[in-house]
């Protein structure tokens, strides 16, 4: 019998590899919802590949471009964000959060509510709301399994393993298109220098992310929301080749490391098939060809997200969304080159400062709406504090 799947972000990097493995084996799936934003072209010639029920985008304005480009497919076309979380609603056995920044939130959580399993790719949803995805998860008996290329590493390297066994955890970083440029140059690099990964073919945002190690930061709290660890049990390295993802260092002195080459197609296909493991189109590393793996020290005077973000899993509550969305905010404006690139931590450790001392960001309860205000909050003060600051 074929599966039920959903994908939303299909048109972004994680949702064209997860529709790679789908293609593959058509018969094996049946495909309920695929989403999209501005990409009409590619979401509806999937959509009709696939033969999807039903073609999202997250923009009303677009719709008439998406009807257009179905019409006579049978599949059906609807816009804007209540369509998208209808679309998490319609009964399926496994859901692809990969919808960037925290829009990815609301549809994963629906898809939790209706008692899917969530391949996890969208990481801001942890990292805003990590308490409030967990509950739902355990309170409709559905799955959360990590996509993140380095939380699936310490998914699988942690798997049978018991948890009080485990010392700490390590995730790595490629360092991103600016590892080794001089610390004095950094003020200077533009939006099309950061958007170049060493290793990885990423969307845009997520690059540039990498670039600036807000990537890393947001993956820290992941860890720390997904898996329950302590902050001080979790820790980042920068490992240029990409090639180890993660490690758990168990307290018998053992590490296990989590190693393949940079193809998302295996976590994604790792959350596709588990428990099972199958054939995936991905290549084999050959250690000899490599010869060699390196790992530094992340800096933070390099890279001051990271500092950022042992504040926000030392405090909880509402940081974590505090901190995305006034990083959302600082990227836009970086992409739009209002702002310069170490600009961006100044931003957000301002926002995170004035926030924090104006409001109440500790709550125990994380409940949607309190989630979105704080969202919110942090989106007017990035957007106030950019313009003061310009
Ligand atoms: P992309 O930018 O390539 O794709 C993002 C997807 O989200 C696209 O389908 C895009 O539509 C859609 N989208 C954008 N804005 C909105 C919005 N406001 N509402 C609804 N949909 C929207 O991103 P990636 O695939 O690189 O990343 C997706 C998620 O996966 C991120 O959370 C990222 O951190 C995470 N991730 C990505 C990895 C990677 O290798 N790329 C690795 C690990 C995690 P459109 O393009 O049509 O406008």
């Amino acid at each position: 019998m074929s599966r039920k799947i959903s994908i939303f972000g299909a048109t972004g990097s994680i949702g064209q590899n997860t529709l790679d493995l789908i293609k593959r084996a058509p018969e094996a799936y049946d495909v309920v919802a695929l989403t999209g934003g501005h990409n009409i072209a590619q979401l509806a010639a999937d959509a009709i590949a696939v033969d999807a029920d039903v073609a999202v985008t997250a923009y009303e304005t677009r719709l008439p471009d998406l009807r257009e480009a179905l019409a006579g497919s049978g599949v059906e076309a609807a816009a804007g964000p209540e369509a998208l979380t209808e679309a998490a609603t319609r009964p399926a056995d496994w859901v692809m959060s990969a919808i960037v920044g925290a829009a990815g939130l609301e549809p994963g959580l629906k898809a939790l509510e209706q008692g899917a399993t969530l391949a996890l790719a969208n990481k801001e949803s942890m990292v805003c709301a990590g308490p409030l995805m967990l509950a739902t998860a355990q309170t409709r008996d559905a799955t959360i399994l990590p996509v993140d290329s380095e939380h699936s590493a310490l998914f699988q390297a942690l798997n049978g393993e018991p948890r009080d066994a485990v010392e700490k955890v390590i995730i790595t970083a490629s360092g991103g298109a600016f590892r080794d440029w001089p610390l004095q140059d950094l003020a200077k690099a533009t939006p099309e220098q950061a958007a170049t990964h060493p290793n990885w073919s990423m969307g845009t945002r997520i690059t540039i992310d990498s670039a600036s190690m807000f990537n890393k930061a947001l993956e820290l709290i992941e860890a720390k929301e997904l898996f329950g660890f302590t902050p001080d049990q979790i820790e980042t390295c920068v490992h240029p080749e990409s090639l180890i993802h993660a490690l758990v260092a168990f307290r018998d002195g053992g590490m296990m490391a989590h190693m393949g080459v940079p193809d998302m197609r295996h976590a994604i296909g790792y959350a596709l098939h588990y428990p099972q493991r199958q054939d995936l189109p991905v290549k084999t590393l050959d250690l000899l060809e490599i010869g060699q793996l390196n790992f530094r020290k992340a800096c933070e005077t390099r890279y001051p997200a990271l500092r950022l973000a042992r504040q926000v899993m030392q405090a909880g509550g509402l940081h974590g969304a505090v901190f995305n969305a006034a990083k959302e905010v600082a990227l836009d404006a970086f992409l739009a080159k209002r702002i310069g690139f170490l600009d961006m931590a100044a931003v957000v450790e301002r926002v995170l400062d004035r926030v924090s001392a104006t409001n109440g960001l500790n709550a125990d309860e994380i409940g949607l709406d309190t989630v979105l205000w704080a969202d919110h909050t942090a989106r007017v003060a990035a957007k106030e504090d950019i313009e003061q600051t310009r």
